[in-house]
């Protein structure tokens, strides 16, 4: 057995739910961060360019508006490769790292990767997973990335919309009494039979499915481009009378992302943009991982169009989404997007005076040049 296998067994042994898959070399683990005790989680506002690129957070004095008591945070869902030579002779390498619910902002997601790259030394062959998951699990590293208050007790999270987040916080508290879930039996409605919460997946709507019906039903239906049939396959979950009573509760995008291979979640995010732009070629969602909301295009608005031709005008690519009021450029969505003053100028077509944008570079060239 290679030491790969060994750690990984041995893992696995101690943390079934947190090791979900290890196929092609490429591992996935879910690793929530379970505190043990109640600790006071304050969620403060910070604006959309701050979350976005900071890497430290200030908390703002007024007294924070969105709070609860929490024993438990959302997982962390890491795909890591492990190379031929690793654990002895290199490191794995974190693929992809996401915060469920994006309760955690991207600057202090790449911080946590960095700080893991550290973790392992050249030699030693025993691995360095343990320690990774330990990490996160035990919430040791809330200190060391800056969430904890000065009380080194209460945490302070940072995000745009902090009462967008506390929803997912309280469900995932609330759903996870993790070991009890673990050991309970339930009814897969796909296979018909009884299996352990261990090896199951609970979505968002409460529903409970074995985790590898669900890999292959939705797999399937990424692969045959039928985006509407990923979704919770329980009938009727969450549709009023009214609506399509053959339609699917499509899937989130963090309930994707914990079912399917990288490969078919791009192709997923794509074959659902394709179908959004089908229905209704004006309509975008709105690219900030937690938001996601569907936001339409503006009405038009005479008082705020200064450009003469109004199709022509930037404000016409200009979008907030009226969920998390994140502003961005309509041409530029589907990604983590800043825009510069010259993309304000060229993309929305303003006048630099009337950028509320912070000018930070643009991760991306347009499409169109
Ligand atoms: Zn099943
Ligand atoms: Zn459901
Ligand atoms: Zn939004
Ligand atoms: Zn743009």
């Amino acid at each position: 057995m290679s030491s790969q296998s060994v750690e990984w067994s041995v893992l696995e042994s101690i943390h079934p739910t947190i090791c979900i898959s290890n196929e092609d070399a490429i591992v996935t683990l879910l690793v929530p961060v379970e505190l043990g005790i109640e600790h006071p989680v304050h969620i403060f506002h910070v604006p959309h360019d701050t979350y976005l690129v900071a890497s430290s957070f200030s908390v703002s004095t007024d007294v924070p508006s969105h709070s609860a008591s929490l024993s438990v945070l959302p997982p962390l869902h890491f795909r890591i490769a492990l190379p031929p030579t690793y654990p002895t002779h290199a490191p794995p390498i974190i693929q992809s790292l996401r915060a469920t619910s994006a309760w955690l902002p991207p600057p202090t997601l790449s911080f946590i990767k960095e700080r893991m790259a550290t973790m392992w030394s050249p030699g030693d062959d025993s691995g360095v997973l343990y320690t990774w998951v330990e990490w996160i699990r035990t919430g040791d590293f809330l200190a060391e990335v800056g969430l904890l208050g000065d009380d080194r007790h209460s945490i302070q999270i940072p995000h745009p919309s902090p009462q967008l987040l506390l929803t997912p916080l309280h469900a995932y508290a609330s759903l996870s009494k993790s070991d009890e879930f673990a050991h309970t039996s339930y009814l897969c409605a796909i296979c018909l039979s009884e299996r352990k919460g261990v090896h199951c997946l609970a979505l968002s709507c409460g529903h409970v499915f074995c985790r590898s019906c669900l890999v292959d039903m939705w797999g399937l239906h990424v692969k045959e481009g039928q985006v509407s049939r990923v979704g919770c396959p329980e009938p009727n979950c969450g549709k009023t009378d009214a609506e399509d009573a053959d339609g699917l509760r499509e899937a989130t995008e963090d309930e994707a992302s914990a079912v399917l291979s990288e490969n078919e979640l791009d192709r997923w995010k794509w074959l659902r943009r394709k179908r959004d732009l089908e229905r209704d070629p004006t309509m975008i969602h709105c690219p900030m991982e937690y938001c996601q909301e569907p936001v339409p295009k503006p009405e038009s608005d005479a008082s705020r169009v200064d450009v003469s031709d109004e199709d022509e005008s930037g404000w016409a690519r200009l979008r907030t989404c009226t969920a998390c009021d994140y502003s961005f450029c309509a041409f530029c969505t589907g990604l983590t997007l800043l825009p510069t003053p010259s993309h304000f100028q060229i993309h929305l077509r303003l006048p630099l005076s009337s950028a509320r944008f912070p000018r930070t570079p643009c991760y991306r060239t347009p499409i169109w040049s």
